[in-house]
C-alpha cells in the first residue's frame, strides 16, 4: 500500500530546480554514496538513502546497506520528509498513523526508525531527502542530527558544484565544438583557396605522387587517377640538368623547403613553367616520408620575360651595324640558344634570280649536321618550293612538330640522317616585300606553340626593318662615296685651275711692274698701271672664286694666331686710302683703345673680311666717307669680344634686296653694278667667314642714305706684350751682294721674271729648269738659297727638295714657290724641310723680305752669333710707327721694358741655373715679343736660338754664349733707354 501526498505549492519552479540540476536522468550516483554513508554511520543506522522527487514519483539517487531493488520507487518516508523544512523522525514506525502501514514496515525488512532531511536548494525547494532507516526504534540526538544536516547541505553543495561544472563542460564543449567547426571551415577555405591558386601535388619519400588536386591534373593534362602511383618525373620535360634536380633532391631531402622554376612538359608533351615550392613533411624519427609540392604557373610570364630577353638580344644585334652576314649569324645563334634547337639557317632572296639562298648557317649543337648543312650550302629555292619556298609564298610562320609527317619538306632523307624532328620557318618581311626566311631544326620533337609564332613573326619584321635599313645606309655610303669623290676631284680642279691661271698671272703682273720700273712715256705708263690694275682685278676674283669654292667645300681652316688690331687697321688704311681720296672720300679708321695690342686671331682672313667690307663701302659711295670701327664689347680675364663696323654714307641697300646680297653672285641692282663691277661673291664669302669665327655678319642700311656692316667676334688676348707679326712693313735692307740663288722652274716666264726681279736687287741667279738639273746643279755648286717651284715635270718640287736633304746632306734654305692656293700648302711645304713658301702671283717686296730673312735666319742657325753691340743702330722707328706717333704710348713701352726686361733676365739666369727648359723656352718667348718692339733683331735672334736650343732639353755651350751676348748688351741697352726717357719724353 502506498501512501498519498499533497503536491507542492511550487511544484513548477521546484521541478525547473531539479531540472537544472541535472539529476534525473542519472540513476543511480555513486558519488554521492560516500555522502550518503557517512549519514548512516553518523545515525548509527544500517540504511541510507538518498532520493530525488520528481513530479509524481521519487528516484532513488543512492543508498547503502540495501539493495536499491530491495526500496520501493514511491518510499513513503521519503515523500514525507520532502515536504518537511527541516530533519524529521519517526522513533517507531508501528506508533506513526501512516508509517505503520508501509509495507515496508509491516513487511520485510521490516524497519522500525526513520529519520530525514529534506534536500532544500539555495532557492528554497525541496529536491529531495536525505534518510536513515533502522531495523529498531529510536531517536538521534542533536549531534547526529547536526551531522546530518551538515551531510544534506555537502551534498546540496555538490549538486551545485556539479550543476556549475557541468555547464561549464557544456559551455566548453560548445566552445571547442565552435572552434573545430571554425578551423574546418577556415581549412576549407584554404584549401579552396590553394586549390584555386595554386597546383598541389604530394609524393611519397621515393617521389612517388599520391595526391594531386584539381589544379596539377589539369596543367600536366593527366587525370587524376592517372597520376598517381606514377613518379613526379613524368614531368620531366627534359630541360634541366642532372644537377639541377640533384641539388633539388638534396635540399628537400635534409628537410628544408626548396623553391624554384621548373620547366615540366604536360601530357601532351607542351612544355610549361612553374615556380615551385617542394615542403618536406618529417615522421616522428623527423625524416622527410612526404613532400608537398606547390607550384604555380608562370609559363606566360616566363615566355614574355624569355621573349624580351631575346626581344633585347635580336635588337642589340641588329643595332650593332655589323655586316650583313655576321649579324644574320648572331640571330640565328640567339634563336637557337633560345628555343634550344640545333641549327639555324638564314634564306636570303636574291631579287634577280628570283631564288632563296642560304645567307648563314649557323649549328648549334654537338651533332654531325654536315650532310645537312652542305645540302642547304648548295640549295636554292625557288618560290613555293619545301618549306622555304612555302612561307616566302604564303609569307607566315609554319611550326612543324613531326617532319616525318611533312609533305612539304624536302630534305627529308637528310634529315633522317642527321635526326631533325621539327622546324620553324617565319619570313623576313619589310615593307610588304619578303626579304627571305629563317629556319630552325630542332632533333626533340617540339609541339607547336602558338604564343613562339606570333613572336617570331613579329622578329621577322623587325628583322626586314633592319635588312631595309641597311639597304639605305649601304646607298647613302655609296652616295657620300659618290659626293667625297667629287669634291676631291673638285678640289683637284680647283688646284690645277689656280696653278694654271696664276702662273701666267703671275708673269703678266710680275713683268708689267718690271716695265713700270723701266724707262716709259706718260700713255706707256699710264698703259702699263692699266694692265697691272686690270690683272691684279683679275686675280681679285680668281681669288674670290677659289675661296668660296673652298668654303663651299669646307675645306677652309681658321688659324689663330697673335695679331695686332692696330696694325691690321693701318695696313687696311694704307692699302685702301687712295682709292677713298681718289673719290674724295673721308675714310678714317677708329680703335677703342681699351681693345687688348695682341689678340689671337687668323689675321689674313679677318684682314680679308674687313678689306671687302671696306672696298665694298668706298665702291658704292659717291660722296661723304667710310670708316672702319673696332669696339670693345666686353672683356673677361683672357677672352675680349670686338664689335666690327664698316659704316659708309654711299647708295645704301633697300630693305627688299638686304636678305639677298649676301647670297652668292648676287648683287643689288646690275645696272648700277656694271658701273661698280664685282662679282658678288665678296659678302657671301665675308659672311661665311664671319659665321667660321664665331660671328653673324649684319646690315642696317637704308636705301640713299649709306650702310652699314658690323659683327662682333671673341678672341684670346694677351696683354703682358705685345706680340706682332713679322709683316710690319719695316723697309727691307738688304745685303745681296754675297748671296747667290737658284730658281728651280721649269715656266720660261717665271724664270725670266724671277731672274729680273732678283737680279734688279743684287743677287746672283742661276736657273735650273727643272728638279733633276737643279740635283745636278746642288751637287757642284754651293748657293745660299734656293728658290723651288712645286708644281715640275718629272721631279716635283717636294722630291726634289727631299733628296736635296736626305741625300745631298743640304742645308741650304730653301723658300718654295707655287701657284697653288690650297689650304695646307704652306705646312705641305715645311713638314718636306723647305725654310718658307710664297705664293705666285709674288709682290716683289714680299719675296725680298722672305729672302732676306731666311738668308739671316740659317746665319742665325748654322753660327753662333756675335754678341750684339749697343753700337749697333739704335732704331726705335718701329716703336714710333707703332704708336703713330702718340709719344705717350712711346713713354709707356720704354718704360715697360726698363721694368720688365731685367725683371724677366733675373728669371731666365734663374731658369738657366735650373736646367728648366720650358721656362728658359717660356721667358726667352716673352722677352722677345718685347725687344721686337725695339727692333732689336739681334737680341731677338739670341733669344730665338736659345729657344730652340732650349726644346731640345740640354744645356748647351751655345745657350750660355748667347745668355752672355744678352747680357752685354743689355747692360748697354738699358741706361742708353733710360736716357732717352730722361731726355726726350719727360
Ligand atoms: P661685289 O661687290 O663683288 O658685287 P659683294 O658680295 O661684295 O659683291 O656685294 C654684293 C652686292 O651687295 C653688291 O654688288 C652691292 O649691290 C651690294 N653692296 C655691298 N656692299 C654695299 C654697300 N656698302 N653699299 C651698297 N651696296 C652694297
Amino acid at each position: 500500500m502506498s501512501v498519498d501526498f499533497p503536491i507542492p505549492m511550487n511544484e513548477r519552479e521546484r521541478l525547473e530546480s531539479l531540472i537544472n540540476f541535472n539529476i534525473l536522468e542519472k540513476m543511480p550516483e555513486s558519488e554521492l554514496e560516500p555522502l550518503v554513508k557517512a549519514a548512516s554511520q553518523i545515525a548509527h543506522c544500517p540504511v541510507g538513502v538518498l532520493s530525488i522527487n520528481e513530479e509524481q514519483r521519487h528516484l532513488i539517487k543512492s543508498k547503502t546497506g540495501l539493495s536499491i531493488y530491495d526500496m520501493q520507487s514511491d518510499f513513503d518516508f521519503c515523500q514525507i520528509v520532502f515536504r518537511k523544512q527541516s530533519f524529521y523522525e519517526i522513533p517507531d514506525a508501528y506508533q506513526h498513523p501512516e508509517m505503520s502501514k508501509s509495507l515496508m514496515v509491516v513487511g520485510q525488512p521490516n524497519f522500525r526508525y526513520f529519520g530525514g532531511i529534506p534536500l532544500i536548494t539555495p532557492e528554497g525547494h525541496s529536491i529531495g531527502s536525505l534518510c536513515v532507516i533502522d531495523h529498531f526504534p529510536k531517536q538521534l540526538n542533536a549531534e547526529q542530527i547536526a551531522g546530518i544536516k551538515a551531510i544534506a547541505e555537502q551534498i546540496i553543495l555538490l549538486l551545485k558544484l556539479r550543476k556549475q561544472n557541468k555547464n561549464l563542460q557544456a559551455e566548453l564543449n560548445q566552445l571547442i565544438h565552435d572552434k573545430v567547426n571554425q578551423a574546418e571551415i577556415d581549412l576549407a577555405s584554404y584549401k579552396f583557396a590553394l586549390d584555386q591558386s595554386a597546383e598541389v601535388a604530394i609524393t611519397d619519400r621515393d617521389g612517388f605522387i599520391k595526391f594531386a588536386n584539381d589544379k596539377f591534373c589539369i596543367s600536366s593534362g593527366y587525370q587524376r587517377a592517372e597520376l598517381l602511383g606514377q613518379p613526379y618525373k613524368i614531368l620531366n620535360s627534359g630541360y634541366h640538368s642532372h644537377e639541377f634536380f640533384r641539388d633539388m633532391w638534396q635540399t628537400i631531402q635534409n628537410g628544408k623547403v626548396w623553391h624554384g622554376e621548373i620547366k615540366n612538359v604536360n601530357k601532351s608533351g607542351r612544355s610549361y613553367w612553374v615556380d615551385c615550392q617542394i615542403i618536406p613533411f618529417p615522421d616522428k624519427k623527423g625524416r622527410p616520408h612526404q613532400y608537398v609540392a606547390i607550384q604555380q604557373d608562370i609559363t606566360v610570364k616566363k615566355s614574355s620575360l624569355e621573349r624580351l630577353k631575346l626581344e633585347t638580344v635580336l635588337i642589340s644585334i641588329l643595332s650593332e651595324n655589323a655586316p650583313l652576314e655576321p649579324t644574320m649569324k648572331k640571330l640565328c645563334e640567339q634563336i637557337c640558344r633560345f628555343l634550344r634547337w640545333d641549327l639555324g639557317i638564314f634564306w636570303k632572296l636574291d631579287t634577280h634570280i628570283s631564288r632563296m639562298k642560304a645567307g648563314a648557317i649557323v649549328p648549334f649543337t654537338f651533332r654531325d649536321l654536315s650532310p645537312l648543312i652542305s645540302l642547304c650550302e648548295t640549295h636554292q629555292f625557288s618560290k613555293g618550293e619545301g618549306l622555304v619556298g612555302y612561307v616566302w609564298v604564303n609569307r607566315k610562320p609554319r611550326w612543324v612538330d613531326d617532319l616525318d609527317l611533312e609533305p612539304n619538306f624536302l630534305k627529308q632523307a637528310v634529315t633522317d640522317e642527321v635526326g631533325l624532328k621539327s622546324a620553324l620557318i617565319f619570313p623576313i618581311i619589310s615593307n610588304n616585300q619578303i626579304k627571305g626566311v629563317m629556319e630552325f631544326f630542332s632533333t626533340n620533337k617540339n609541339q607547336s606553340d602558338n604564343h613562339m609564332i606570333e613572336m617570331f613573326e613579329t622578329f621577322g619584321l623587325q628583322i626586314g626593318s633592319y635588312l631595309d635599313r641597311r639597304d639605305a645606309e649601304n646607298e647613302l655610303i655609296m652616295a657620300k662615296k659618290v659626293a667625297e669623290e667629287s669634291v676631291k676631284s673638285k678640289d683637284l680642279f680647283l688646284t690645277n685651275m689656280s696653278h694654271e691661271i696664276r702662273t701666267p698671272m703671275n708673269a703678266i703682273i710680275g713683268f708689267t711692274q718690271l716695265l713700270q720700273k723701266s724707262k716709259l712715256d706718260k700713255d706707256q705708263l699710264e698703259y702699263a698701271n692699266s694692265v697691272k690694275t686690270a690683272a691684279r682685278n683679275l686675280l681679285g676674283i680668281i681669288n674670290d672664286i677659289l675661296d668660296f669654292s673652298k668654303i663651299e667645300s669646307g675645306v677652309v681652316n681658321l688659324e689663330s694666331g697673335a695679331g695686332n688690331l692696330r696694325e691690321l687697321f693701318r695696313n687696311i688704311h694704307d692699302l685702301l686710302k687712295f682709292s677713298a681720296a681718289n673719290k674724295s672720300l673721308n675714310f678714317n679708321t677708329n680703335i677703342d683703345e681699351r681693345i687688348p695690342v695682341t689678340i689671337y686671331c687668323d689675321s689674313i682672313r679677318l684682314n680679308q673680311i674687313l678689306i671687302n667690307l671696306v672696298g665694298n663701302a668706298i665702291k658704292f659711295t659717291d660722296i661723304g666717307s667710310v670708316s672702319l670701327n673696332a669696339e670693345l664689347v666686353k672683356i673677361s680675364h683672357d677672352t675680349c669680344t670686338i664689335k666690327f663696323s664698316v659704316n659708309d654714307t654711299g647708295i645704301g641697300i633697300p630693305a627688299d634686296k638686304q636678305d639677298k646680297i649676301f647670297d652668292r653672285f648676287n648683287q643689288v641692282n646690275n645696272e648700277i653694278n656694271r658701273k661698280y663691277e664685282g662679282t658678288g661673291l665678296g659678302l657671301s664669302i665675308s659672311k661665311n667667314l664671319v659665321e667660321l669665327m664665331g660671328g653673324s655678319l649684319e646690315l642696317e642700311s637704308e636705301d640713299g642714305e649709306g650702310s652699314s656692316f658690323h659683327f662682333d667676334l671673341s678672341f684670346k688676348y694677351d696683354n703682358h706684350f705685345i706680340e706682332h707679326s713679322s709683316q710690319h712693313g719695316l723697309t727691307i735692307r738688304t745685303d745681296n751682294r754675297l748671296h747667290r740663288i737658284l730658281l728651280i722652274e721649269d715656266n720660261v716666264l717665271n724664270q725670266k721674271l724671277a731672274r729680273n726681279v732678283l737680279e734688279s736687287q743684287g743677287f746672283e741667279v742661276d736657273i735650273a729648269d727643272n728638279g733633276i738639273e737643279g740635283l745636278s746643279i746642288l751637287r757642284n755648286t754651293p748657293y745660299d738659297l734656293i728658290l723651288m717651284d712645286i708644281q715640275m715635270p718629272e721631279l716635283d718640287g717636294y722630291n726634289t727638295t727631299e733628296i736635296i736633304r736626305r741625300e745631298l746632306q743640304l742645308n741650304t734654305p730653301i723658300i718654295a714657290m707655287t701657284a697653288h692656293s690650297i689650304v695646307g700648302e704652306k705646312e705641305k711645304c715645311l713638314a718636306a724641310g723647305m725654310n718658307d713658301f710664297i705664293s705666285k702671283p709674288f709682290d716683289q717686296d714680299e719675296l725680298y723680305r722672305k729672302i732676306n730673312q731666311t738668308l739671316k735666319n740659317r746665319d742665325k742657325v748654322f753660327e753662333v752669333s756675335t754678341p750684339a753691340t749697343v753700337n749697333e743702330e739704335d732704331d726705335l722707328s718701329y716703336l714710333m710707327e707703332l704708336s703713330n706717333g702718340n709719344p705717350e704710348f712711346e713713354k709707356e713701352m720704354i718704360k715697360l721694358f726698363i721694368h720688365q726686361v731685367p725683371k724677366e733676365m733675373i728669371n731666365l739666369h734663374k731658369a738657366f741655373e735650373d736646367h728648366e727648359y720650358q721656362k728658359i723656352c717660356d721667358i726667352s718667348h716673352k722677352l722677345k715679343s718685347s725687344v721686337d718692339i725695339f727692333d732689336r733683331k739681334d737680341l731677338s735672334g739670341h733669344l730665338r736660338n736659345i729657344m730652340d736650343d732650349a726644346k731640345t732639353g740640354k744645356m748647351t755651350e751655345k745657350m750660355e754664349l748667347e745668355l752672355r751676348a744678352i747680357d752685354t748688351f743689355l747692360d748697354g741697352y738699358i741706361p742708353k733707354l733710360t736716357k732717352l726717357l730722361t731726355e726726350n719724353y719727360n
